[in-house]
């Protein structure tokens, strides 16, 4: 049971939080604060949760790849690869560290909008399953590069469908004014379809849209998928061409708060699986390997971050400011999209919480707010533990070093064990760079 609280792996003892049934004081303790804590058993699930859905819905032509800039380091990739997902990369550096982690690199595939020159030979000479294609002038890159070592390129378009996903304007993706892909309104799509099917050092495979993250149901997805087979059907009908796979993109959402819509996400899947089965009927399409590229959904409520207060300051009658360790380094969600958190006094979870307050962090910026609104005892003050829920996805991987504030470490939790995944960054860390 957990009392309420919004995730299964929180709970209650005495006065204290639990998060997978360890006592979050004596992780505190042993790993100082900030600390962000993870629970693999959770990430594990979630990862078989999809797998599973997936295969349900569309067999052995089904994949999923874990969007790695969620939460990228090494230990993440090692679980992936167990539990048999394949993973999205943005960038060399996640890259390089699914192939230090030995992730195999034909299952890892290369997104981003802008991909340099050097980023796409990386990527070749390391031997990436595809890329995902953003633009022309990329395309081009990729064919060229390809020539040189001579050999063709897998390949994946981005198609923007034209869908509002309704959610925070920062990570929607899909709409025709997006800065991601090839609209099919504008005809960029089929133009760059043209183009790549000519090029003789790229293979085109099929297709991907993405088209924004915290969805909460599959609208969007049965809708990218009505377009895209649209489109599929009318190239084929033009160019002779059928897509071996269509990449549907990421974005289920996840509950940050009471109030956020939980999600059935197998069944979520199945309606999917429903509508592309449909589909390839309507046009007598051959099935194409349907894929997914969760990220948050996997790994956000697997995360819980700790810190302690270091100081309260009541203004009366304006506003109460509780001040902790850490703050926009790293969790800089609400100064980016003002997005919302459950924080919980994890050492006076016994207490009734009445006292309004705005949990600020430690630097130098009036925006570095965790969250305001918040209730937290009265009785809240210096050395008292804070728990934010739902720190899995985007904060780690969003973390820096503004003020020169070493990054936390990452704890992981499996079976009632605790390992560091992450050390925490120390002070000679911030200077490994300088000149
Ligand atoms: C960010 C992103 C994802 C993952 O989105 P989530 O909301 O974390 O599931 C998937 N695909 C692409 C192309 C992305 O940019």
């Amino acid at each position: 049971m957990n009392d309420g609280l919004i995730a299964d792996n929180l709970s209650v003892k005495g006065s204290g939080l639990q998060f997978c049934g360890q006592d979050v004081a004596a992780l505190a303790k042993e790993y100082g604060t900030p600390l962000y804590l993870m629970d693999e058993d959770c990430i594990r699930a979630r990862c078989r949760t999809y797998r599973e859905a997936v295969k349900r819905a569309f067999g052995e032509r089904g994949r999923v790849l874990y969007a790695s800039k969620a939460a990228a380091f090494l230990h993440m990739f090692r679980i992936m690869q167990e539990e048999g997902l394949s993973v999205d990369v943005v960038s060399c550096g996640e890259l390089y560290t699914a192939y230090k982690a030995g992730f195999p690199m034909e299952n890892v595939w290369f997104h981003s909008s802008n991909k340099t020159d050097a980023d796409i030979a990386f990527g070749m000479d390391l031997g990436v399953g595809c890329f995902i294609v953003d633009n022309t002038d990329e395309l081009e890159s990729i064919d060229r590069i390809a020539a040189e070592r001579q050999f063709r390129q897998d390949i994946l378009l981005r198609i923007t469908p034209g869908i509002d996903p309704h959610t925070f304007d920062a990570v929607a993706t899909g709409k025709v004014d997006s800065k991601f892909g090839f609209g099919i309104e504008t005809g960029a799509a089929e133009a760059v379809t043209a183009r790549a099917l000519e090029l003789p050092h790229v293979r085109l495979v099929g297709f991907h849209c993405h088209v924004g993250s915290q969805v909460f149901d599959s609208d969007v997805f049965l809708r990218s998928a009505d377009i895209l087979f649209s489109y599929m059907d009318r190239i084929r009908a033009v160019y002779g061409y059928v897509a071996d796979r269509l990449d549907l993109g990421g974005g289920y959402g996840v509950r940050y708060v009471v109030s956020d819509p939980a999600l059935d996400l197998a069944a979520n899947i199945a309606e999917v699986g429903a509508r592309v089965k449909a589909l390839c009927e309507r046009y007598a399409y051959p099935q194409p390997e349907i894929s997914f590229e969760p990220g948050r959904s996997i790994v956000a409520d697997a995360g819980l971050t700790v810190y302690t207060v270091g100081t309260v300051k009541r203004i009366p009658d304006v506003v109460n400011y509780v001040s902790v360790d850490g703050g926009m380094t790293d969790n800089i969600r609400y100064a980016l999209y003002g997005a919302s958190y459950t924080v919980l006094p994890a050492s006076r979870m016994d207490e009734p919480a009445e006292m309004n307050c705005t949990v600020v962090g430690r630097c130098c910026e009036s925006g570095d707010i965790i969250q305001p609104n918040v209730l937290l005892p009265e009785s809240t003050r210096r050395g008292d533990l804070l728990a934010v829920c739902t720190t899995g996805a985007y904060h780690y991987s969003m973390a820096s070093n503004y003020n020169r504030l070493p990054r936390p470490p990452i704890v992981m939790l499996r079976g009632g064990t605790s390992t560091v995944a992450v050390r925490r960054e120390t002070l000679d860390d911030l200077l490994r760079c300088d000149a």
